[in-house]
């Protein structure tokens, strides 16, 4: 650790910029902390030392592994990435959250801009997790202890560095656009369910919201373009049905081969990413499940029957737009053979023969 509390690998800074007199005349050399149950402003100073001592090395060692995962199978690092623990945390309105954060207009604002190549903020915590078992002990939910937020966050900057959904690379470098779209936001959450081993990313924080809620964010089998919502604000909710469909493609990939289709999804993001020229083209290109799936498919013929039959199945068709995706399984949802198997997915399935996909 140097200075109060920070940690620095090659590509990787994890800092808690909240006040350092808790570190002040501590054992620099510090590594081993306990989690303290989180810590939180109701604890004494040693159990916030130690909560927030664990926070930084907990993010740093979650964050590492999508990093080194990432630039295995991108066969390159990715840019460099900050991670700061206790920003905008104002004394009475603490934040339970995380954000991934460019250069540009952002809401909150930045006080400074964020490092070029991109920044992760995590709140200080605001409230312990409720348990739906009443017997269990207390934890104060500091993201920094959250591996599948920390997870979340991170999938942002792989995604901003290779499918780049809002075309910032072809933006100034200090007008980036902070929006994320709905595959931005199911990618971030199927990568987490990659790195955690579960589809129930949210189980630990949310695990008082019942299993069957959108909110609990797990990549269930349920999640198809008919809940797509339209209209703004709904980028994490519409991102469930993205991220559950590639978690459907990853089981069935995985059976078949053992690999699952992370590799084939971030080659496909790279490619995704590095197509275009015009701005608002591409910003509406990339956000449009079907314009990601055929690259997906194009990425590995040896999977993309499997993978194009899993993400019919939810709804996702390598042709037309959100909305049309949406209608046509409302309106499947909606007829007497609801429940029988979509002819999409094996009709889908059969018209992608491998070595017809286009190179
Ligand atoms: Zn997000």
């Amino acid at each position: 650790m140097t200075g109060p509390a920070e940690l620095s690998l090659a590509g990787l800074t994890v800092r808690d910029e909240r006040d350092g007199d808790l570190f002040r005349d501590r054992d620099e050399h510090a590594y081993l902390f306990d989690p303290a149950a989180g810590g939180g402003p109701l604890a004494g100073p040693e159990a916030q030392y130690q909560a927030r001592g664990f926070g930084v090395t907990n993010t740093t060692y979650h964050a590492a592994r999508v990093l080194n995962l990432a630039a295995r199978l991108l066969d390159r690092p990715l840019p460099p990435l900050v991670i700061r623990i206790g920003t905008h945390s104002v004394p009475g309105r603490a934040w339970s959250g995380g954000h991934y954060r460019l250069p540009g207009e952002a809401s909150p604002p930045e006080p400074e801009p964020p490092a070029r190549s991109g920044e992760i903020h995590l709140g200080t915590g605001r409230r312990f997790i409720e348990r739906p078992d009443p017997g269990s002990s207390r934890y104060f939910h500091a993201p920094a202890h959250n591996a599948a937020i920390i997870y979340h966050e991170v999938g942002h900057h792989i995604c901003r560095h290779t499918a780049d959904f809002r075309a910032n690379r072809l933006r100034p470098p200090l007008d980036q656009h902070n929006g994320k779209v709905a595959l931005d936001e199911g990618t971030a959450d199927f990568l987490t369910a990659v790195l955690l081993g579960t589809p129930d990313i949210y189980g630990w924080h949310r695990g008082n919201i019942p299993p069957w809620d959108q909110r609990r964010r797990r990549l269930a089998a349920r999640w198809t373009t008919a809940c797509l919502r339209p209209g703004r604000g709904q980028a994490h909710a519409n991102g469930t049905v993205w991220a559950s469909a590639l978690w459907t493609a990853h089981e069935r990939v995985r059976q078949a081969d053992g690999a699952g289709i992370t590799r084939t999804l971030l080659t496909a993001m790279t490619r995704f990413g590095s197509r275009g020229t015009d701005v608002a083209e591409e910003q509406q290109r990339r956000s449009l499940f079907a314009e990601l799936l055929r690259e997906l498919l194009a990425a590995d013929p040896a999977s993309a029957r499997v993978v194009a039959g899993a993400m019919a199945d939810h709804g996702v068709l390598p042709y037309g737009d959100n909305g049309e995706l949406r209608v046509r399984m409302q309106t499947r949802a909606a007829s007497p053979d609801a429940r029988t198997p979509l002819p999409e997915a094996s009709q889908e399935a059969a018209r992608w023969p491998g070595a017809a996909i286009r190179p």
